[in-house]
């Protein structure tokens, strides 16, 4: 079969031929229906080899939707020909976070080796992939694999950052979504969805913030060094209650800081490896930041949930397996409105 692989750190993924897999004893294969672009690709092939994590080459694709093409010995409860989403951060599925339905957290991956698809493990940028277990499939129910695909990261990982923070988006309250591009721009529907704050939008260019202004920001702010000054304006001088950066570089967590309000959440969402120092008096009263990472699987029923309610719509550009790497080259030189989706049997 046909698939999209990092083969030597510092080059370009490439399109090869590799052999068809076999789902083992617990597994299951799919047939890719469509596989999500993500940015944390781009992060991961500007690792350097020294201590670069997993083995190469590695199938890329960490957002995948498919069919069951086959069942391995012993698993039940699934059909060939279903419609799955596939949950991306794979657990041990026995330690008390992953009992709780948080693999994301899982206390044992690390230590047993678990790695989820398309980093570390064969991923979804492939005709077929193999599932470890069945518990990590959800049934797409109608969902037009294109635009479901990118729920599986670009939603779970806002939904679950956003979730964290309802508490505080009550009306009258402003949210600060900082990046509007395959996360950002889902965050912007998930906050309109599941709070009644005002939505303040910002990023680099007016092209990106016409994406950001359709999908219901109520305001779209260009990220630049007056950018903290006019999201504080907009709420009378009192600032943000939730703060959601899906950049994560030195600029945009400055910019966090700036229009967090008191008691006001700071999610660092974006890998791009900024600090954010935390003391007495470097931030408002008592704001809280945190680094989460992806969502739980319960978060990721519910954000597909939400999606067969018509609340979440993602902006999609689809692209063959053969052009996955101009896909990859445009995100890098950011002229991705929205999410790349990949189509490995398209
Ligand atoms: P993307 O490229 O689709 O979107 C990033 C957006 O940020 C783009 O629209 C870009 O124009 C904008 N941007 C760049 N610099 C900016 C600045 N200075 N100010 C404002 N906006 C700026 O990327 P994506 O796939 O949505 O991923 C976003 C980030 O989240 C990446 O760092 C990715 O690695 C990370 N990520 C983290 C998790 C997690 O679990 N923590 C999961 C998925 C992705
Ligand atoms: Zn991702
Ligand atoms: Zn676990």
């Amino acid at each position: 079969m046909k698939a999209l692989q990092y083969r030597t750190v510092g080059a370009a993924p490439e399109v090869v031929t590799v052999p068809d897999p076999e789902p083992g004893p617990g597994q299951v294969l799919l047939k890719v229906t469509a596989a999500g672009v993500c940015h944390s690709d781009i992060a991961v092939m500007s690792w350097p080899a020294e201590n670069f994590p997993y083995p190469l080459p590695l199938t890329l694709g960490h957002e995948g939707v498919g069919t069951v093409a086959a069942l391995g010995a012993g698993v039940t409860g699934l059909s060939e020909g279903d419609a799955v989403a596939v949950y991306g951060p794979w657990g041990c599925g026995t330690c008390a976070k992953c009992a709780e339905g948080k693999e994301n957290y899982c206390l044992r991956a690390a230590e047993l080796g678990i790695m989820p698809p398309g980093l570390g493990s064969p991923g979804s940028m492939a005709e077929y992939m193999i599932v470890d277990d069945p518990r990590h499939l959800v049934p797409l129910e109608g969902l037009d694999p294109v635009a479901a695909v990118p729920l599986t990261d670009a939603g779970l990982t806002p939904y679950h950052a956003i979730k964290r923070s309802l508490p505080k988006l009550v009306a009258g309250s402003t949210a600060v979504v900082i990046g509007t591009g395959g996360l950002g721009h889902v965050a912007i529907q998930l906050l309109r969805a599941m709070t009644p704050a005002r939505v303040v939008a910002l990023d680099v260019t007016e092209h990106k913030l016409e994406l950001a202004r359709a999908v219901g920001a109520h305001d779209a702010v260009l990220s630049d060094a007056q950018a903290a000054g006019k999201v504080r304006d907009l709420t009378s001088g009192t600032g943000a209650q939730a703060v959601f950066d899906f950049v994560g570089v030195e600029p945009t967590v400055r910019t966090a800081a700036a229009v967090a309000g008191v008691e006001a959440d700071v999610a660092i969402v974006g890998i791009g490896g900024a600090a954010l120092p935390v003391g007495f008096g470097l931030l408002p009263f008592e704001v809280s930041v945190t680094a989460p990472y992806w969502g739980t699987r319960a978060e990721l029923m519910e954000v597909l949930a939400l999606a067969r309610s018509g609340a979440v719509s993602v902006h999609t550009e689809t692209f063959s397996l053969d052009d996955a790497p101009l896909a990859y080259e445009r995100l890098h030189a950011g002229t991705i409105n929205g999410r790349a989706v990949i189509l490995p049997n398209g």
